[in-house]
């Protein structure tokens, strides 16, 4: 019996996680200087998290939840989106009581149940901030500004970041008859998903990837010209600071995020070359949030990125793969013992070292190569008699006569 993944997930192998890890460190360490800190949430949670936060009309709740009754009859739903559940959890564990403006970031799978497509899991990965206790637009530039750094840092060049502000519960009714009354004489001509959101979410059409819906969307009203005062001021604010900064953006009054709890500020990192899922991060204001899950009124802002996405544009920049800085090919007993001897001491001072163990020199020689070892040891009995061997450079091909004691000391550096 062969088995295999199970439909929309993948498996990691190197060298792809070295890129991985090359992304999660880079982003960590680029947070930390924004003063994000680390926070780890459960992969599952009770149902009604998502379902009340992100909005039973929108597409993950309405059709993207992996969704489960277990033995206990919880309704029980693997996370879809990291906010949800990191407001639950600061919430829950009253750290909203303590340190009322605080920064965090996640890492880590999320699931939907999407059809698979280049660009579009079942599980995929999400590198996430959010940040907590403070409305000034200025955090909000901020935010957009560390996304910036990032990319810059991961040589990531040629990314639009799109923004757009969404108002607040005050003046999106406003907003929300305009959009109806436009669509009102288009109904016709939308996709199915958006004759149904006409009635329960029509904001919700402005965010559709239906090409015919995307087409019937020219002309429609601008978000933008519906903002009350105060949402309009915050806007300004914030590209006013995001110019100051130097931080390359475009306004996109169509920019509608398909989750209900967003207010305000929201944008997305979208790059050219990815084709037809090109958004690489989203995120937006959340000012109610914490709130609705029984915090503290607390505004918020975050993002999340999209792992998968970013590793196929980081494909072309990767760090090259790591190489063993010695390997050591062993013939006889005696020999094979002392090549472990030499490795181990390089392993514990933090240096890639291998062993060949046994067979023939040839095989052990063509295992160094696969690896890309930089330097060979070759060791027999004379070798661990006289204590001295060939230290072999496998670029120049040079070789020269080392003392077994030095060998391990010599790459220590
Ligand atoms: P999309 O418009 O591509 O459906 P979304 O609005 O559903 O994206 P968000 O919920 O904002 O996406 O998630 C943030 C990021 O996570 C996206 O910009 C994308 O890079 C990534 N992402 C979302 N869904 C998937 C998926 N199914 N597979 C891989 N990456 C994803
Ligand atoms: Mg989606």
């Amino acid at each position: 019996m062969k088995y295999k993944g199970v439909k929309g997930t993948r498996d990691i192998l190197p060298p792809e996680t070295d890129i991985w890890r090359h992304l999660e460190s880079t982003a960590a360490g680029v947070f930390q200087t924004f003063g994000f800190r680390e926070i780890r949430v459960p992969v599952m949670e009770e149902t009604q998290v998502f379902t009340r936060s992100i909005g039973e009309t929108s597409d993950i709740v309405e059709k993207e939840m992996y969704t489960f009754t277990d033995r206990g009859n919880r309704s029980v739903t693997l996370r879809p989106e990291g906010t949800a559940p990191v407001v639950r959890a600061l919430v829950q564990n009253g750290v909203f009581v303590e340190h009322p403006a605080s920064k965090f970031f996640y890492m880590g799978p999320m699931f939907r149940y999407e059809r698979p497509q280049a660009g579009r899991y079942r599980q995929f990965h999400q590198i996430g901030a959010e940040a907590f206790g403070i409305d000034d637009p200025r955090l909000d530039a901020e935010i957009l500004l560390m996304l910036t750094v990032l990319l810059d840092k991961l040589g990531l060049k040629n990314l639009d970041c799109q923004i757009n502000s969404i108002g607040c519960p005050q003046c999106r009714p406003r907003f929300r008859e305009a959009v109806k009354a436009f669509f009102a004489e288009r109904l016709d001509g939308l996709c199915a998903d958006c004759k149904r959101r006409y009635e329960t979410n029509p904001l919700r059409i402005m965010d559709c990837k239906v090409p015919a819906c995307v087409e019937l969307r020219a002309g429609a009203p601008s978000v933008l010209d519906h903002l009350d005062e105060a949402c309009a001021a915050h806007f300004r604010t914030l590209t006013d600071t995001l110019a100051h900064l130097g931080v390359p953006f475009t306004v996109k009054p169509t920019l509608v995020r398909g989750l209900d709890y967003y207010t305000r500020t929201t944008f997305e990192v979208v790059a050219g070359s990815l084709g037809a899922q090109n958004a690489v991060a989203a995120g937006g204001r959340y000012d109610k949030l914490v709130e609705e899950f029984g915090g503290p009124k607390t505004p918020a802002i975050g993002f999340a990125l999209g792992v998968e996405r970013m590793v196929s544009l980081l494909a072309e920049t990767a760090p090259p793969a790591p190489r063993p800085a010695l390997f050591i090919a062993a013939l006889g007993e005696p020999a094979a013992l002392r090549a472990l001897s030499i490795a181990s001491a390089l392993r514990k001072s933090g240096v890639w070292a291998e062993c060949g163990y046994s067979g023939s020199l040839k095989s052990q020689m063509r295992r160094a190569d696969k690896l890309g070892a930089r330097f060979t040891l070759i060791i027999g009995d004379e070798e661990v008699a006289s204590g001295f061997a060939q230290l072999r450079n496998m670029e120049t091909k040079e070789q020269e006569l080392i003392g077994l004691d030095e060998a391990a000391k010599r790459f220590m550096d």
